[in-house]
């Protein structure tokens, strides 16, 4: 097993492409209110989790509900891509608002196994110049996350480390 230590009250961040597994580790790992999930937020304001005009909207609604559950010194987990560091930049300032710490989980896994997974998805269609592009944008996002100083990043690599991964809620 793999303890991946993290703030029982506080900010988890999700981080990798599409396919990588974050609903997936998600769902495995945390109750389900306590995961926020970009995709159920842009469903939420327009019945469809793929339509990207409603992305500005489906993050102001995640961002409210992040703002709300860390008030209340709730786990939040942000199920999104966060490849981003504005995006991310925006979410550890709500933390820090209710002075609370962040921590992110990466799921960094091979790119020929994202693909793999990306083309046997029945839940959604990915394009290969998509993939393509969040991979490289990956690769910068894990020397800014170095630089970010979390509370704890864990940086997961192999399929077999994500299995093997266990959460310890640390006060
Ligand atoms: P998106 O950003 O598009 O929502 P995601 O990172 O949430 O993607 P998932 O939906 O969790 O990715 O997983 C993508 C595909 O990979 C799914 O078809 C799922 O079955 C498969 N998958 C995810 N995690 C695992 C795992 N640990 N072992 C085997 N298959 C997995
Ligand atoms: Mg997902």
């Amino acid at each position: 097993t793999r303890v991946l230590d993290l703030p029982a009250a506080g900010l988890v961040l999700l981080v990798g492409v599409s396919g990588a597994g974050k609903s997936t580790f998600a769902a495995r790992h945390f109750r389900p209110t306590q995961v926020v999930s970009s995709d159920r937020c842009r469903a939420m304001v327009s019945d469809d989790e793929n339509d990207q005009s409603a992305t500005a909207d489906a993050f102001e609604l995640l961002h409210s509900v992040v703002d709300r559950r860390l008030r209340r010194g709730l786990l939040t987990v942000v199920d999104a891509t966060n490849l981003h560091p504005h995006p991310r930049q925006e979410l550890r300032r709500i933390a820090k608002k209710h002075c609370l710490p962040t921590a992110a989980v990466v799921l960094d896994l091979p790119a020929d196994l994202i693909r793999e997974r990306t083309r046997n998805r029945s839940d959604r269609v990915i394009d290969d110049d998509v993939t393509a592009r969040q991979l490289h944008d990956l690769r910068r996002a894990l020397r800014q996350l170095d630089q970010e100083k979390y509370r704890a990043l864990h940086v997961l690599r192999t399929p077999e480390e994500v299995d093997a991964a266990v959460v310890r809620l640390v006060p």
